[in-house]
């Protein structure tokens, strides 16, 4: 049984990053790729029991889209913020980005969107992470903030106890790597029933894990 993480770029050409993890959560391959087909053909070839990606699956529930200038909008749907799963994670006192017209990440969204409708396609399983709610839940509130240079350091010294056989590859990883590696060990604890499904199946859920 394998379990996939990915941290999704919003363009091919800057690599995303992609964890692999076996059942004891054991480091089987931390790799890249560019192309949405690459990851398509590794799920086909591999079959992993879950692939976790730490991006915006989906779109708040009455868009259509993520334009500021777009109409879409469901006059009838109450304007949100942002998608449930995200109001929550606020009101737990994580930070994030709220997924609504005019992100400055929507490209990225938008990646996201159409690559887990691939997957699904295929019948693989794919949940929405949130590497920065993993740290928060797993390590407590006292990490670093997510783009600080500390951060890289402080998971360096605690992603190997969570992940064996990282050692080695320690000095290789970066921000984008440590991501991956957070997402496909949530993905993880979630095969054993050890997480909180936030938001709302409708509009998409982020998966985050039960406090340590
Ligand atoms: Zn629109």
């Amino acid at each position: 049984m394998i379990v996939l993480g990915v941290d999704l770029r919003s363009s091919p050409s800057h690599p995303s990053a992609l964890a692999v993890l076996g059942e004891a959560s054991t480091l089987e391959a931390l790799d890249a790729f560019s192309y949405d087909d690459e990851l398509v053909e590794l799920a086909r070839t591999r079959q992993p029991a879950l692939i976790a990606i730490g991006t915006p699956l989906t779109l708040p529930q009455g868009l259509q889209c993520l334009e500021s200038r777009c109409q879409c909008c469901d006059a009838k749907a109450p304007r949100k913020r942002g998608r449930e799963a995200e109001l929550e994670l606020a009101r737990m006192g994580i930070s994030c980005f709220f997924t609504s017209k005019g992100s400055i990440i929507r490209g990225l969204v938008y990646r996201g969107v159409e690559l887990k409708k691939r997957l699904v396609k295929e019948r693989h399983q794919v949940i929405e992470t949130y590497p920065h709610a993993t740290k928060v839940m797993l390590f407590g509130d006292k990490v670093p903030p997510k783009n600080s240079a500390r951060s890289l350091a402080y998971l360096k010294e605690r992603l190997p106890a969570l992940v064996h056989g990282l050692e080695p590859r320690l000095a290789t990883l970066d921000k984008n790597s440590c991501a991956a590696l957070l997402n496909a060990y949530t993905g993880l604890l979630h095969c054993r029933e050890l997480t909180h499904v936030l938001g709302n199946p409708l509009e998409g859920e982020v998966v985050v894990p039960r406090q340590a």
